[in-house]
């Protein structure tokens, strides 16, 4: 499929992504997202349907597999 952003010729690429969200104020990743990805400019379309059937269940799903550090930038000293 032809991506959506004007000008561009790239074409969209089934991906799987992670991204990070928001969720009761708190920062969360959910890894391996179904996605299109363009292969040119990088434009990103989720598959939004796959994340709400996830995220009304999150407090069903098994706990975090993994845990990162989190650095915020406006903490870093100038
Ligand atoms: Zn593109």
């Amino acid at each position: 499929m032809k991506c959506s952003i004007e000008n561009c010729p790239g074409e969209y690429q089934e991906q799987f992504i992670s991204q990070v969200f928001t969720r009761h104020g708190e920062s969360i990743v959910i890894e391996n997202i179904p996605a299109k990805v363009c292969d040119l400019c990088g434009d990103t379309v989720l598959d939004w349907a796959a994340v709400e059937r996830l995220w009304q269940t999150l407090d069903n799903q098994p706990k975090p597999r993994k845990f990162l550090p989190v650095y915020s930038y406006t903490a870093i000293p100038v």
